[in-house]
C-alpha cells in the first residue's frame, strides 16, 4: 500500500507521513483498499502535502474525488487540512483526543492515525478487527450493538509498544486470514487461543441485527444542452447528499418526487432511468432532456461548455445518468457541427 512504510524501513525508524495516513484512512472509509489505491496516487500526486490540499480549489478537490462516493468524506478531507495548517502550524497532531478534535476525524480515524503515524497506544476497531475480535472469543451477539464489547477486547490486545505495527497487523490479520468467509484458521497466529476456532463457529462470526429492507426513493434528473453542446450542470448544495458536487440539476428524491425542471422549456422522457445505490436507498431517477437555444437562462444552474466538461467530476449517481444518454449526445454532437 503506497502509504505505508516497507518493515525494513520502519525497523530502521523511518515513521510514515502523518498526511499520508489520515488521507488513506479517510478515503478507505466504506471503500475498498483497490478502489483507494488510485485515488490515493492522484491526491498525493496533486495535492503532495497537507498546505498543498489546505491551498486547494474546493471545485478541485470535488471533482478529483468524484467517484469514490460519501462526498462529506471529501468536504471533511479539505475542513481538515485548513484546520491542520491553520491551527497546528501545518503539523496533524500526535495525541488521539486532540485528533478527534479535527473535522471527518471520528475515532477510528484518530486511533489510526496516531497508532500508525505516531506509534501512540491507542486502539483500532475496523470491521476486520470487529471480525477477528468476535472470533478470538466466540461472541454471538450481533453488530451493532456488541460494538463496546469488541473495542474492550480490542483494547486489551493492544500493546503499549510498537502500536503502529500492532495496529496494520491486526487489521491485516482480518483483511487476508480471518476473512468474512472461510477464515485461513490453519495458517492464523492466533489459532491456538482463538475460542470460535475450537468452537467451530468462526464462520458464522460475527452476528449482524438483522438489515431492514433498503427503500427507493425516485426523481427526475434534467440533462439540458444548448445548441452549441453547452451542458446545464450544477453545484450541489453542501450540505445533503452529493454536497458540494457537480450534477445535473434534478427534483427531490421521495417516494412521489415533484417535477422541477431548472428551465422552462419543452422536457422530453428519454425513456431512461438511472439506478444507483446509496448507503440508507436506493435512488432511480427518470432522465429528462431539452435542447435549448443560446442564449438560455436556467433558473437553477449554469451552462458549461463541452470543452470545458469532464464526466469524471461527477459522482458516480450524476455518471450513470450522463452514460445513459449516448445517442441524443451524438445528435447533438451532429447538429453542432
Ligand atoms: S483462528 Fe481462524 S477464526 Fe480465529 S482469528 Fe484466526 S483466522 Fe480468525
Amino acid at each position: 500500500m503506497p502509504w505505508r512504510v516497507d518493515p525494513v524501513d520502519s525497523k530502521a525508524g523511518k515513521r510514515p507521513d502523518p498526511y499520508f495516513i489520515w488521507m488513506s484512512e479517510v478515503m478507505l472509509q466504506q471503500t475498498t483498499v483497490a478502489a483507494v489505491k488510485e485515488y490515493f496516487r492522484k491526491f498525493t500526486t496533486i495535492w503532495p502535502t497537507v498546505h498543498d490540499l489546505a491551498a486547494a480549489e474546493d471545485a478541485d478537490v470535488m471533482a478529483a474525488w468524484a467517484g469514490l462516493g460519501y462526498y462529506a468524506r471529501a468536504r471533511n478531507l479539505l475542513k481538515c487540512a485548513r484546520v491542520v495548517v491553520n491551527d497546528h502550524g501545518g503539523a496533524f497532531p500526535d495525541s488521539y483526543d486532540t485528533l478527534l478534535t479535527l473535522p471527518g476525524v471520528g475515532p477510528y480515524t484518530a486511533a489510526a492515525v496516531a497508532s500508525i503515524a505516531f506509534n501512540r497506544k491507542a486502539t483500532v476497531l475496523d470491521g476486520n478487527v470487529e471480525r477477528v475480535m468476535a472470533r478470538m472469543h466466540d461472541i454471538h451477539d450481533p453488530l451493532p450493538g456488541v460494538k463496546p464489547v469488541l473495542m474492550q477486547y480490542a483494547e486489551t490486545f493492544t500493546p503499549n509498544g510498537r502500536a503502529g505495527d500492532y495496529a496494520q497487523a491486526v487489521m491485516d490479520l482480518g483483511a487476508t486470514i480471518c476473512t468474512p468467509k472461510n477464515p485461513a484458521c490453519g495458517i492464523c497466529p492466533w489459532r491456538d487461543p482463538c475460542a470460535a476456532r475450537v468452537a467451530g463457529t468462526a464462520a458464522e462470526l460475527p452476528k449482524k441485527t438483522p438489515k431492514k429492507k433498503t427503500p427507493i426513493r425516485l426523481g427526475y434528473v434534467y440533462v439540458a444542452r444548448r445548441d452549441d453542446g453547452a451542458w446545464l450542470l450544477e453545484t450541489r448544495p453542501e450540505k445533503g447528499l452529493l454536497g458540494g458536487m457537480l450534477a445535473f440539476p434534478s427534483s427531490d428524491w421521495s417516494d412521489d418526487p415533484t417535477p422541477d425542471p431548472p428551465i422552462d422549456t419543452e422536457w422530453i422522457d428519454s425513456g431512461y432511468e438511472a439506478r444507483h445505490t446509496f448507503t440508507h436507498f436506493h435512488l432511480r431517477l427518470k432522465i429528462m432532456t431539452a435542447d435549448v437555444a443560446n442564449p438560455t437562462s436556467p433558473d437553477r444552474g449554469h451552462f458549461v461548455n463541452h470543452n470545458e466538461f469532464s464526466p469524471t467530476a461527477l459522482p458516480t449517481a450524476m455518471r450513470k445518468v450522463f452514460d445513459l444518454i449516448p445517442r441524443r449526445d451524438a445528435t447533438i454532437e451532429n447538429k453542432a457541427r
